[in-house]
């Protein structure tokens, strides 16, 4: 059974004089009509707003060494917990992850995971950090400021 499409508010976007949305999100500056998504698929116009079709659905999650990251010292011999999502704005020709950055399919890609749940996971397999990798995240920014919020909280110092 499909389930139903994610429906998450955003901020990021203006309405326009000829009634479509223009989304602000990033360089694309899409500007869609109702129903439409954008470039990165997974933001679309929807009763006159900007939505998110993805917060709390993540693909690969994958616990990799910090070494495997293009980062310099940082929290050397530890491990971090890796997810994307379905989307991307990008176009790259020599993407390695395009079956998920390019899919259409975010229902069956995409398993469920709340920012909680990921910060969780995070720390129960000893991951002393989490990367939004495989997609460009800012797509879905919403959820990878929560997640990074989720995870700061479970970690702060009382
Ligand atoms: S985030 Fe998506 S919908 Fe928004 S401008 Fe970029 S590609 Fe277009």
């Amino acid at each position: 059974m499909k389930s139903a499409e994610i429906v998450y508010p955003t901020k990021y976007w203006q309405p326009l004089s000829d009634g479509r949305v223009r989304c602000t999100l990033c360089p694309r500056y899409c500007t869609l009509r109702e129903g439409k998504r954008g470039a990165c698929f997974v933001r679309r116009a929807h009763h006159g707003e900007i939505v998110l079709t993805t917060y709390g659905r993540s693909s690969g999650f994958c616990i990799d060494p910090i070494e495997k990251k293009p980062l310099n010292h940082f929290y050397p011999g530890s491990s971090v917990l890796s997810f994307g999502t379905a989307g991307c704005n990008l176009g790259c020709k020599f993407c390695q992850n395009w079956n998920i950055s390019k899919s259409r399919k975010m229902e069956s890609l995409g398993r469920q995971a709340t920012p909680q749940q990921i910060a969780t996971t995070a720390n129960t397999h000893h991951c002393d950090s989490i990367a939004f990798t495989y997609n460009d995240p800012v797509i879905f920014l919403e959820y990878a400021v929560d997640t990074a919020m989720a995870c700061k909280e479970l970690t702060s110092i009382p």
